[in-house]
């Protein structure tokens, strides 16, 4: 019997339906050339669910998500709220609730360079072309979470950074399983020299290694992982580390990429996963048709390979956008003052053709052309 598997699309605000649209064709596609069922359910959150509910994540919106097996979402977020410090129910709440609700520990995010765009990075294309790394951040614990306070009436203030080993046990098992699929180099970035909690922190992963004997790992202070990202990024394939250095080397990260219109993400734990791209509702440009669609295809390229293990459904999206972009196709913010005019394509124009790809990939395979 086939297997039907449950998608929640959670447009959200700005470009998100414009971009989520996108991404949920493109799991039709992939059904359709592949033989899968999908099913899916809209869902409310953000500014839009505020308006209809007063509410930035209804119940029903949280309840449809724990009966699913992934959940697809576009971005929150208005300017109204930007520009009103002092609103109390707020589109990001739904996020960081949802965060909590499902228990989404751990934030992976794909930093993939596309050759074509090497040229978008501040990075020299000789330094990054050929970079591939999945960052595996820790998303509810250490020092977010730990308990803070003023003291010495109010002249002196303490964070302090907590884990304990289970916390880390749970997303370093996560991380090695991935090296184990990829190059199998496991980075573990800590400040071991420093903090006790970076010290139990390593002591887990040298733990859990033995159980990993094909993965290499390599502990590295964060200090030298901000430096060595910039300097020679092809080193690295997996990455593994706490909330804060995480938060961190991530953005910088984002921006060796070059674009927020290409970067993917995911949310998982132990149950339901969110995918979404790590850009915002970009409300500069929302309802004008140029969104790039490309970073909530790559998310869903994420969900095949890890919410439903379709390695080589998720390569084919991956593929079908190199092909696009070999072609020399670009959105807006991807052009360079060299692309031609033709060749700058609008969301929908975007979004067609990575389906495009994808089933001419699949009618080649097949002779079916
Ligand atoms: P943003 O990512 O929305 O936009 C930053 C810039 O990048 C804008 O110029 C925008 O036009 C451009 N951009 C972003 N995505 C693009 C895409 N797919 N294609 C083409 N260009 C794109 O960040 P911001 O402007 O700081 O925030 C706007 C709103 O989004 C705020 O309300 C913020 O709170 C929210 N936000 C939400 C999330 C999320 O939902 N995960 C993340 C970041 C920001």
């Amino acid at each position: 019997m086939i297997h039907k598997r449950k998608i929640i699309i959670l447009p959200g605000d700005g470009i998100g339906p414009e971009v989520t649209q996108w991404g949920r064709r493109t799991i039709e596609t992939i059904g359709e050339c592949y033989g899968h069922l999908f099913e899916f359910e809209e869902a409310l959150i953000g500014h839009s669910a505020i308006q209809a509910t007063g509410n930035p994540l209804p119940d029903e919106t949280l309840a449809a998500c724990r009966k699913a097996d992934a959940i697809l979402l576009g971005a929150v977020g208005d300017p109204m709220y930007d520009n009103n410090p002092k609103l109390k129910v707020r589109p990001e709440q739904g996020l960081l609730k949802i965060r909590k609700e499902l228990g989404l520990y751990a934030n992976l995010r794909p930093i993939k360079i596309f050759d074509e765009l090497a040229h978008a990075s501040s990075l020299k294309p000789e330094v990054l072309q050929g970079s591939d790394i999945l960052f595996f951040r820790e998303l509810t614990g250490g020092i977010y979470f730990g308990p803070q306070e003023r003291i010495a009436e109010g002249d002196v203030a303490i964070s302090t950074m907590i884990y304990s080993k289970d916390e880390v046990r749970r997303i370093a098992v996560k991380a090695f399983e991935a090296a184990r699929t990829r190059r199998k180099i496991l980075h573990s970035v800590d400040k071991a020299n420093v903090l006790e909690a970076s010290r139990l922190w390593r002591e887990v992963i040298q733990e859990i290694s033995p159980e990993y004997p094909d993965v290499t790992v390599h502990h590295m202070f964060v200090d030298n992982a901000a430096m060595q990202l910039i300097k020679n990024p092809k080193q690295f394939d997996v990455i593994v580390t706490e909330n804060m250095f995480g938060d961190i080397l991530t953005d910088e990260a984002s921006q060796i990429a070059g674009s927020l219109g290409m970067l993917a993400s995911a949310s998982v734990g132990d149950q339901v996963g969110l995918y979404e791209p790590i850009h915002g509702s970009a409300p500069d440009i929302a309802g004008k048709g140029i969104a790039n669609p490309l970073a909530t295809i790559l998310s869903v390229a994420l969900m095949l390979d890890i919410a439903f293990g379709m390695k080589r459904e998720s390569e084919a999206v991956i593929e079908a956008v190199d092909t696009v972009l070999k072609k020399g196709f670009r959105t807006g913010d991807i052009a360079d003052p060299g692309t031609p005019k033709e060749r700058i394509l609008g969301t929908d124009a975007m979004g067609q053709k990575v389906l495009n790809e994808i089933q001419m990939a699949v009618s080649l395979v097949t002779g079916d052309r």
